[in-house]
């Protein structure tokens, strides 16, 4: 009996899939069509706060990531927890697609005040996302044409 192999499973943040959910309520791309061979499953951590949004960044307070919010808010608890329900939800990911320099979604490229200083970081989505799948490939959109063959 032949047994259909699945199709390999990418996580892509949703703004790279024609979705209006940045911040401004824009989309930033659409690479679907460079995805076809995948079953893709698209998120965006942010989306539950609507659009337009204000903007969050990332700062690191007592050794860990905080969201905060351009009106002084701090979301971290807020938005954690829609991160660990999605990632509750899911089995696991072959590859992994983000937007790059976004506070959730960035992979490497996320700016992070740390004691004063900008670093280069993980969003708070990326940071979860490896503690759990660490066997899956991550990059992002500036270089995920030659790492989806
Ligand atoms: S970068 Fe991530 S959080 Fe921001 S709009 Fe895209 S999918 Fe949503």
């Amino acid at each position: 009996m032949l047994v259909k192999a699945r199709k390999k499973r990418v996580l892509v943040s949703s703004c790279l899939l024609n979705e209006m959910c940045r911040y401004d309520g824009t989309k930033k791309m659409n690479i679907a069509d460079d995805l076809k061979d995948y079953e893709i499953i698209s998120f965006c951590p942010e989306k539950f706060m609507g659009v337009p949004r204000k903007k969050i960044s990332l700062e690191m307070i007592n050794e860990n990531i905080n969201v905060v919010c351009e009106d002084g808010m701090n979301l971290t608890k807020v938005l954690s927890t829609e991160i660990d329900d999605f990632m509750n939800a899911c089995e696991s990911f072959d590859k992994i697609i983000l937007k790059s320099k976004s506070p959730s979604c960035g992979f490497k490229t996320t700016p992070i005040l740390d004691e004063g200083e900008i670093k280069i970081a993980n969003g708070l989505l990326v940071h979860k996302l490896l503690e759990v799948y660490d066997e899956a490939i991550f990059f992002d959109e500036t270089n995920y044409k030659e790492n989806i063959c």
